[in-house]
């Protein structure tokens, strides 16, 4: 099978019916990029640059970021790179940041919320960010949004940035897509509203099951409750795909589920147009969405939608996938 799979690296994943999707990784340092090179990524569809902050004393430079960014986006020569801002808090702390202890903290002062109050840390990582942008194609994600009124904050702290960047004749992609995660239900249950103010979605399957069932995505007592396939949960991501086609915009995901090979009929039936995972997952997803016929997935879909569980639904796709 190990030379089957790298016989598909330089295709592309096309259904019988002939739609692609694009096949994206999940990075957390430049370090990562050359995994992708060696699997046939098209492309990076989760940047988690956390790693930056918390691999460190202090918080990192405009300059130590943007040579960081750029060194991913010149190695991917054209090819996008989501960079996603800053998300830390939850459960990832920085040891030279005094984080209050908090009694939930998922549902505490974590990501874009800590950016937005601390406006000086994200003026520099969108600095960092278009300044990267004059050397590829870079686009920017929000984590962790609830409400337009943070798109919106986001958006005018960027433009400032822009503005700065202009009077210091500073070179950057005037057109830079600005983009978000859809990890809370608040966005998935409005996702065609969030999709007229931003260039393009992810989806982040980690978080959204965690906030949809109400069920702490690192509590091993609970792990058994916290499944993705649970009906609500597909819902939502649905919810979500069919706003963002409403208005036009792309969506991806970049949560696990993307890699995980039973949801891959459920995800291209639902029209997700591509598929961000760790590097080693690409080729054998890849070779999973050659097998499939879209059209039949879309049927599928909706009988899985009208199910009760997620283990009764879990049975039928185990059964749809044996056969293929
Ligand atoms: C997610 O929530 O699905 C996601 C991709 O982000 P993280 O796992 O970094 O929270
Ligand atoms: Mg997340």
């Amino acid at each position: 099978e190990k030379e089957e799979l790298k016989m598909l690296i330089d295709k592309e994943a096309v259904s019988i019916d002939g739609v692609k999707a694009n096949m994206w990784g999940n990075i957390g340092s430049p370090n990562d990029v050359a995994g992708l090179h060696r699997n046939g990524a098209e492309g990076i569809g989760l940047y988690r640059t956390e790693f930056l902050f918390m691999n460190n004393d202090r918080f990192p430079t405009e300059d130590e970021q943007f040579e960081a960014y750029k060194t991913v986006v010149e190695s991917l020569e054209g090819k996008p790179v989501t960079i996603r801002t800053m998300d830390i808090g939850g459960d990832k702390a920085l040891s030279y940041m005094d984080l209050p202890k908090e009694e939930n903290p998922f549902l505490g002062w974590r990501a874009l919320r800590v950016c937005l109050d601390r406006k000086d840390i994200l003026k520099t990582q969108f600095r960092a960010l278009l300044r990267a942008s004059a050397f590829g194609y870079v686009k920017i994600m929000l984590p962790m949004i609830i409400s337009l009124v943070e798109v919106r904050q986001a958006k005018v702290i960027l433009e400032e940035c822009k503005t700065e960047l202009r009077e210091e004749g500073i070179k950057f992609d005037e057109d830079i897509q600005f983009g978000i995660m859809v990890e809370t239900p608040a966005v998935a249950m409005r996702a065609k509203h969030f999709a007229r103010e931003v260039d393009f979605f992810s989806i982040g399957t980690n978080d959204l099951t965690q906030y949809t069932l109400a069920v702490d995505r690192g509590n091993e007592n609970i792990a058994h409750l916290y499944d993705p396939f649970n009906p609500a949960v597909l819902q939502a991501i649905k919810m979500a795909i069919d706003g963002a086609h409403e208005e036009g915009i792309t969506i991806s995901m970049c949560g696990e589920f993307a890699g995980d090979e039973k949801a891959t009929p459920v995800l291209l039936g639902m029209g997700l147009d591509a598929f961000s995972m760790s590097a080693i997952s690409i080729p054998r997803v890849k070779k999973n969405i050659m097998k499939l016929n879209k059209k039949e997935c879309e049927s599928l879909v909706e009988k899985l939608l009208d199910m009760g569980t997620a283990e009764e639904i879990k049975m039928v796709l185990e059964e749809f996938i044996s056969n293929k």
